[in-house]
């Protein structure tokens, strides 16, 4: 267990050598466990700091990526944030150890099931400041369910690779929040971009090359 620990502290050191510097976001990448939620004969490359398969098709991302999507999205502790492409749990666990409840969405069902699961075993709660409320269904359209008042965000984070930047996703943005997403065609090298809303106008931003899955409207 202690190995496994050096090796997360380490990578948290790179990843902060790298450029992050927001302690928060350190701290949260520190504070989760990794290798849960990654399949077991992948435990031992958890902390290798790229992206790794988790079935179908999909990819937990490269933990540096994590931390330069949450600290650019500009989180404050009390936020209501939103995840679109749960994936295995563990963007949307980072998320929530920034003191925030996360709204995560998933289109496929089993990736949500699976994402649970880890989120369980590593002691996320299902709802308040520090938890993860796991969705089906297409994160295109962002999340507002009638009535709920979860609409507008604080933050938006996209953890798939769309063409365009999806309207509805914009139009659910807080003012003075930020929606972070790579933009461009599949295969090729994306353009992870942050647009902020102050007020009526929206500031779009260009961070750097990425490589995401897509993301899929079905
Ligand atoms: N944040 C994840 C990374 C997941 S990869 C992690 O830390 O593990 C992106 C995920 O987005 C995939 O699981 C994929 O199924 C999902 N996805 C793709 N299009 C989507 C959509 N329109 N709505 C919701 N999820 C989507």
């Amino acid at each position: 267990m202690a190995v496994i620990d050096d090796k997360r502290r380490r990578m948290v050191a790179q990843i902060a050598a790298r450029g992050v510097t927001d302690e928060r976001v350190l701290a949260a990448l520190g504070s989760v466990r990794r290798e849960r939620f990654v399949a077991d004969h992948l435990a031992e490359q958890a902390y290798d700091d790229g992206p790794l398969a988790i079935g179908l098709g999909q990819t937990i991302s490269q933990p540096y990526i994590v931390a330069v999507m949450a600290e650019a999205a500009g989180i404050e502790a009390g936020d209501r944030v939103l995840e679109v492409g749960t994936g295995s749990g563990y963007g949307a666990a980072v998320l929530a150890a920034l003191g925030v409840e996360v709204w995560t969405i998933e289109r496929l069902a089993p990736l949500a099931d699976e994402a649970r699961r880890h989120l369980a075993a590593e002691g996320v709660p299902t709802e308040g400041p520090g938890g993860v409320h796991v969705i089906v269904g297409d994160g295109t359209a962002g999340y507002h369910p009638e009535g709920a008042g979860l609409a507008p965000w604080n933050a938006i984070v996209v953890t798939a690779a769309a063409a365009e930047v999806p309207r509805a996703l914009v139009a659910q943005l807080a003012d003075g929040g930020a929606l972070v997403l790579p933009v461009g065609a599949v295969g090729a090298v994306q353009a992870l971009v942050r647009i902020r809303r102050q007020g009526d106008r929206f500031e779009p931003e260009h961070l750097g090359p990425v490589r995401f899955v897509p993301l899929v409207s079905d």
